[in-house]
């Protein structure tokens, strides 16, 4: 039998007690480990990293904390290569695949140690400047952000082992607050070898870091009124946590990122010949290939201008024809596999249901696979268009179903309202792009869009280097309103306010001017 993982709680390594849930290579089906909380004492562990964990690190200040990162950063480029390893065993990540979520979680790390740096060795924050109360100017009000008395559990998606725990753990940890990590099951082995190694190294105080693997079940029983859970998955999980009693009841803060149907939205004003097109072509296939389409932030939908279609459809198809799907571990293959099984039948049921509404304009799974047979995870890309204008306006399954693998539909447009009004019919999304190079519609088309959406990315040909559509860089927002979840995480400094709590202090300012 494979190697059982084990759980860490109470600043203890405990085995569950159950058969546990076996983790595979998608692209072999070998199995290679189990994870299993059964049997684990969760009051017990929650208490533990309430109580010890949040008084060890509120000892600390917000430079002592941030010096702890610093440290962590150190051990996670020390073993590096394993987690490349782990991610292509078990992800089937080609190596720039999996760099955006090992590289990209140390990156997100390395950036909170640095704020924290600068945020000095205080315990709280303030929030902007005192306001008088008082005609005589002896009364006044001062804001402040203070750290939250609790826990804070993440329950993460399969996509990002790394980045997913990482991104969110600088931040609380940042702000004093302890961590308890539930990564999804399928790819959890990543994450438990990042925990082993922060652990084993010694860094963090008691309590400040706990990770269970396996079922997520009673987790949220266990959760208090300071208490904080940051939920990423799909919109079904989503709506069983926001209606636990926990949340309903006890008001215990929550940020959701949920399922997102970004766009792109290439402008009206562009010409096939411009630069700014190919630009576009070459994002939107990117988004479409990178991690095999399952980065919450990929784009989904495309909308062009109706008299462009047929030319940005035959330049994508060119550019996805390029794309060698397989095995990861074969250097010639650019784009690996899907992460599971049920991942590779949910994706084929949902290009099932989209050529239903939408035609293909490419599809690449007739050819065989690199080193990969047809058992194998591995799907490649499609693209599927609404080439008519008119038709585009009946048409709402491309606006509401996720297919969270390597799949896009494009939609012809015949002016701004109408893109913009289908772009709205996503109802809330993470990330749009507009490519264009007029900056009276550039703008325009943002305020049109901008509510919708958690952030706008826009591409003109001044651009010279760009972070990408779907890259989450942690100096901005990460989160969207509706269907995306109402989240939102990251965005330099905002990201510690999930931990801290904002309270008004009244008083005199010469008391305040204490503070
Ligand atoms: P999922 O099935 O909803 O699972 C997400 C997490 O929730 C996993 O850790 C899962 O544990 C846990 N979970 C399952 N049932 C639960 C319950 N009843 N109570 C508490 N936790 C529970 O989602 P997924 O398939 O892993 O991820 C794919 C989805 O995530 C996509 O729709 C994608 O759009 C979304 N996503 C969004 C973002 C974003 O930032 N907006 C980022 C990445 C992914 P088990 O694995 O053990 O079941």
């Amino acid at each position: 039998m494979t190697t059982l993982l084990a759980n860490y709680v109470n600043d203890q390594w405990v085995n569950g007690t159950g058969q546990g849930i076996v983790l595979k290579n998608p692209i072999s089906g070998e199995e290679l480990v189990r994870v299993d909380s059964t049997g684990l004492d969760l009051a017990a562990a929650f208490k533990h990293a309430r109580d010890i964990g949040r008084s060890q690190l509120s000892l600390l200040n917000y430079q002592s904390r941030a010096s702890l990162l610093k440290q962590i950063i150190g051990v996670l480029n020390e073993n590096k290569e394993k987690y490349y390893e782990i991610s292509e065993k078990n992800s089937g990540t080609v190596k720039n695949d999996s760099a955006v979520d090992v590289e990209g979680g140390i990156f997100t790390l390395g950036y909170y140690a640095k704020l924290g740096d600068s945020l000095g060795t205080n315990n709280f924050l303030l929030d902007d400047s005192q306001v008088s109360l008082a005609k005589d100017q002896s009364f006044a009000s001062q804001h402040l952000y203070v750290p939250l008395p609790g826990v804070a559990l993440f329950i993460n998606a399969f996509n990002f082992p790394t980045w997913g725990f990482l991104e969110k753990m600088g931040p609380a940890i940042l702000s004093g607050v302890p961590v308890i990590v539930k990564p999804a099951s399928s790819t959890a082995w990543l994450t438990h070898e990042i925990v082993k190694d922060i652990i084993s190294a010694k860094i963090l105080p008691a309590g400040a870091l706990s990770l269970i693997c396996g079922s997520s079940a009673g987790l949220l029983d266990h959760l208090e009124p300071f208490d904080m859970v940051s939920f990423t998955g799909s919109a079904q999980t989503a709506k069983l946590i926001r209606s636990h009693s926990a949340i309903t009841e006890s008001s215990v803060r929550i940020n959701i990122e949920a399922d997102s149907l970004n766009s792109a939205w290439l402008m009206a004003d562009v010409k096939a010949d411009d630069v700014i097109f190919d630009l576009f072509i070459k994002e939107v296939c990117r988004e479409m290939t990178v991690k095999s389409g399952q980065k919450c932030t990929a784009i989904r939908r495309i909308f062009v201008p109706e008299h462009l279609f047929e030319q940005v459809s035959t330049a994508l198809s060119a550019r996805l024809a390029k794309t060698v799907v397989g095995n990861p571990s074969n250097p010639s293959v650019r784009m690996g596999s899907l992460v599971s099984i049920e991942q590779k039948h949910s994706v084929l049921k949902g290009i099932q249901d989209l050529s239903a509404v939408a035609e293909i304009l490419f599809d690449a799974n007739q050819s065989p696979f690199v080193d990969a047979n047809l058992d194998s995870c591995c799907v490649a890309p499609v693209l599927f268009g609404i080439k008519n204008a008119e038709l585009a306006d009946s048409v709402k399954e491309v606006h509401e179903l996720e297919v969270f693998g390597p799949v896009a539909t494009l939609i012809a447009y015949r002016d701004s309202a109408q893109a913009q009004e289908l772009i709205a019919r996503g109802q809330g999304s993470l990330v749009v792009s507009l490519y264009g190079d007029q900056h009276e519609s550039l703008v325009a088309a943002t305020l049109s869009v901008a509510a919708m959406h958690g952030r706008v990315h826009i591409i003109s040909s001044e651009t010279l280097s760009q972070t990408g559509h779907g890259n989450v860089m942690p100096q901005t927002i990460h989160g969207g309103p509706g269907r995306s979840g109402g989240g939102e995480e990251l965005g330099g400094i905002r990201a510690l306010y999930f931990y801290h709590r904002k309270v008004g202090v009244q008083a005199h300012p010469n008391l305040l001017n204490h503070l």
